[in-house]
């Protein structure tokens, strides 16, 4: 697909704390298909980001178009029907249920999550189930409660939780946290996998990881992109070297 059509379009996104300008006329376009990285000291903007396209944060100004939707004037629900889903640093899955149903729980978007329970089990929602455990390496464990998966399992039937709504675009913050070795190989390995024909932006620390999934690196500052490209670019620009890679 052209640039001149990506699937994800902020345009002079502003968001204001107080007067404080936590991110600054910011220009970012994602393209189908992309793991786009955004990577960037504490406190240069990035989480909020993130929460300004899922609606968790109001811009103060500017635009977030996702296909024809402009995601400023929408709510968090509406943002999430549309096909927008966000991971947090922290698993939210339900430990006291089983890999199965957190899954089930998530199916499919704008059903309200305690109904899908009350529901006879269709086969479609099975088969998608199904899928998606095989997707994020845990059909062995579809029955095993989620709170005897380990941490990176977790983190993975979060994504999980997360395919099972269909999005276009995901949104991931460090999801390698706290993960083994192997776990990192294998969730890099899940990232390219889910990016065909969907667009990820993930908020990394890990240069390594960056390294490893990025197709793109935006580095942001104090709210603003300080350099944008590929990994190799970015870390040979000097102002990123200056700002964040050289401490
Ligand atoms: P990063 O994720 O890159 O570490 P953040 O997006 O969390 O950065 O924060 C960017 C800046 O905005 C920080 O200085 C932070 O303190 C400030 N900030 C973020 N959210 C709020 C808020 N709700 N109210 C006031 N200041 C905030």
């Amino acid at each position: 697909e052209s640039d001149a059509h990506p699937v994800l379009a902020i345009e002079d996104l502003t968001v204001s704390f107080d007067g404080f300008k936590a991110v600054d006329k910011l220009n970012l376009y994602v393209q189908r298909n992309e793991v786009r990285v955004v990577i960037g000291p504490n406190g240069a903007g990035k989480t909020t980001v993130l929460d300004l396209i899922c609606g968790k944060t109001r811009a103060t100004s500017g635009s977030i178009k996702f296909n024809n939707h402009e995601l400023t004037k929408m709510s968090e629900h509406a943002i999430v029907r549309v096909g927008v889903g966000r991971k947090f640093q922290t698993p939210s899955i339900y430990e006291n249920l089983s890999v199965f149903e957190n899954l089930e729980m998530s199916f499919p978007r704008g059903r309200k999550v305690f109904g899908a329970l009350t529901f006879k089990r269709s086969p479609d929602v099975v088969a998608r189930v199904e899928a998606v455990a095989a997707e994020i390496f845990l059909e062995a464990q579809l029955h095993t409660q989620a709170d005897l998966l380990s941490h990176g399992q977790k983190q993975w039937l979060e994504i999980g939780m997360l395919l099972m709504q269909e999005p276009e675009l995901l949104m991931l913050d460090e999801p390698v946290a706290g993960m083994s070795v192997s776990e990192r190989e294998k969730t890099a390995e899940l990232l390219g996998r889910i990016s065909q024909g969907r667009s990820v932006v993930v908020i990394e620390h890990d240069m390594d990881f960056v390294k490893s999934i990025a197709h793109k690196v935006t580095v942001l500052h104090q709210g603003k992109i300080l350099a944008e490209g590929s990994m190799e670019k970015v870390q040979s620009d000097p102002k990123v070297i200056d700002v964040y890679l050289g401490h």
